[in-house]
């Protein structure tokens, strides 16, 4: 974009290609009673094609300086809000008319994590689509065993069904960033089993990867080992194991036992 002094503080790394564009945003489908969160709309590529969707729309931006592009865009049914997307209260602008909630961006790789984790707690969304870098999203895919398979694997797949969308070349922005990109779609689901209190849940897996080359032993020195030996015995492992090594299904039986 011409005469705009980029930031790269806040991943500004505008994309360009029409292809892609249609692909992100054609993998939504939402209805005239659903609403749309775009995050960090930046000059517009996304949102452009987002006003063809017959539903509300949503943006938050950060940089004021893109009010002058995206103001343009704005009307009954697109709002732009300028604030840090991390520090919104989701449920101020989340009214409950809408039936479901998609949330969709171009994310800024300097907080990806921080922003899946707060638009999984704090909105209930049917689907996400984002762009992210691609080894990022190769953590979000990881199966067990693998060395990408981490605490946030494990939360991400219990709560959406991940599919890649498509491989975006770092070619496809401006300026260009030194990595490549993956579209991928998160469509929320029960999981197949429920742990009994997901925030112990949660935790657990965290303390779990807290050392990733120590054991469930030494990773889980505060919790009652007995019972989680005894719950491991009937997955034929033990405590000498790593977290790397544990399913998600596993994590939950270990989890409702202590
Ligand atoms: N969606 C545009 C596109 O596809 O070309 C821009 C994507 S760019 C990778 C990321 C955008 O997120 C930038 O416009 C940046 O200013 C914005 N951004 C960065 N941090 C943000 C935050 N904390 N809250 C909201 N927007 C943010």
């Amino acid at each position: 974009m011409k005469n705009f002094d980029y930031k790269k503080s806040l991943g500004q790394n505008f994309l360009f290609d029409k292809n892609i564009i249609n692909k992100i945003v054609s993998s939504i489908n939402p209805n005239e009673e659903d609403l749309i969160i775009e995050i960090g709309p930046g000059a517009g590529a996304l949102t452009k094609e987002l006003k063809n969707k017959n539903c509300d729309k949503l943006c938050f931006e950060i940089d004021t300086r893109l009010k002058s592009i995206l103001s343009s865009l704005e009307d009954d049914k697109l709002k732009v809000i300028y604030e840090d997307f991390l520090k919104v209260d989701l449920s101020k602008y989340i009214d409950k008319k809408y039936k479901n909630i998609y949330f969709i961006g171009n994310l800024p790789y300097y907080i990806t994590t921080a922003i899946i984790n707060k638009i999984t707690k704090e909105a209930k969304p049917k689907e996400i689509v984002i762009m992210i870098q691609k080894e990022v999203g190769l953590r979000f895919m990881a199966k067990p065993n693998t060395k990408e398979y981490n605490s946030l694997s494990i939360f991400l797949q219990y709560n959406y069904d991940i599919k890649k969308v498509c491989d975006v070349s770092r070619n496809c922005f401006d300026p260009i960033p030194n990595v490549d990109s993956v579209v991928l779609k998160l469509i929320k689901r029960p999981y197949s089993i429920i742990p009994n209190k997901e925030e112990e849940f949660y935790k657990l897996i965290h303390d779990s990867f807290v050392h990733k080359r120590k054991n469930l032993r030494n990773n889980l020195k505060n919790y009652d080992l007995n019972k989680i030996e005894n719950t491991l015995k009937t997955f034929n492992k033990d405590l000498t194991v790593r977290a790397e090594q544990i399913t998600i299904e596993e994590f939950i039986k270990i989890s409702n036992e202590i």
